[in-house]
């Protein structure tokens, strides 16, 4: 019995010491690895958006510790029997902070699933050989041809037929690009968002010409913490310009439907054709974005002890990321 205590705590300890490495490894330049993944979504137009810190309370799942997120990750990875060092987004890097709080959910995603090995994919490139190696089934749902992996496909089709029974459906929001997206795509749904707040915040004298063209001229992820440090002092670059861009937008190469794990469903609205997605292991996961649903592949039950902790809004319930704020 002692041994195996002296066993958990050495296990305990090396993961704890497998975190600091990575997230040294990471901040020394780079190297990718494993986990996170975003959300994000661009797309959806404003009315879906809702006030991002609407949380009513934050539900205690009965007699349920709900896990650490970061070392639920880590769990996942060494599940999968991936690399636990290098892989990680370092959790102390603000930008990948909050890449892993607002879409992190992803990263713990079991279920056949194959989650992104990197916190924020840099290039097309990375983005195509991971959909290669996730492989891509596609499926026509309502006259539109949507793309999923296999597994999410599957469960997706088994909930629209459990909905069908029902007499409901679920059904693409936004044409194709309510699941598999491109690199491209996320590009230019941030620079939607981006371009229009420069501009703005320049006309409102909050920005000088040379502030707005350094940031337009960064690179991707230079220019998501660019962006989240003008938005510290209130400088916001969501739509209306009252919130932060990740409630509106998801950073580039940051979004869960690179991954091919996400679905906008048109029908998110209707609390019955939730529970029928969650009973296929298809979960809200960002909470500012409502007719986003994530395939995590588990019960409901089990998201907790995967780090996940269900929080309740005006707009419904969402299981996000249990980690410390950004
Ligand atoms: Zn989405």
């Amino acid at each position: 019995m002692k041994k195996a205590n002296n066993k958990r705590a050495a296990a305990a300890a090396s993961l704890i010491l497998k975190l600091v490495c990575a997230a040294l490894l990471v901040g020394a330049g780079g190297v990718r690895a494993l986990a996170a993944e975003g959300e994000g979504d661009v797309k959806h137009k404003a009315p879906v958006v809702s006030a991002p810190r609407e949380v009513i309370n934050t539900m205690k799942i009965a007699g349920m510790k709900v896990a650490k997120f970061d070392e639920a990750v880590l769990s996942a990875l060494a599940r999968r029997g991936a690399p636990t060092t290098g892989v990680m987004c370092d959790g102390r890097d603000p930008v990948a902070r909050r890449i892993l709080n607002e879409y992190g959910a992803v990263f713990v995603a079991g279920g056949g699933a194959l989650p992104p090995p990197i916190c924020i994919f840099a290039t097309a490139a990375e983005v195509e050989s991971f959909q290669l190696a996730a492989r891509v089934a596609s499926q026509e749902i309502g006259g539109i041809t949507i793309e999923l992996q296999p597994a999410a496909m599957r469960a997706l089709l088994a909930a629209r037929a459990e909905a069908h029974s029902m007499g409901l459906d679920v059904t693409p929001r936004d044409g194709s690009e309510s699941a598999r997206r491109g690199y491209a795509d996320t590009i230019r749904l941030w620079n939607s968002r981006l371009l229009p707040a420069l501009e703005h915040w320049r006309g409102q004298g909050r920005l000088t010409h040379e502030e707005a063209e350094r940031v337009r001229a960064l690179p991707a992820r230079e220019q998501v913490a660019a962006v989240l440090e003008l938005e510290r002092r209130g400088i916001y670059f969501s739509k209306d310009f009252s919130k932060s861009i990740l409630y509106s937008v998801a950073a580039p190469g940051a979004s869960q439907h690179l991954s091919l794990l996400a679905f906008d469903a048109a029908e998110y609205a209707d609390e019955r054709v939730r529970r029928v997605l969650a009973r296929h292991g298809w979960f809200r996961t960002v909470r500012s974005d409502c007719p986003h649903f994530t395939y995590l592949g588990l019960e409901e039950r089990q998201l907790p002890s995967r780090g996940l902790k269900r929080v309740n809004t005006h707009d419904g319930e969402f299981w996000i990321p249990n980690s410390p704020a950004a």
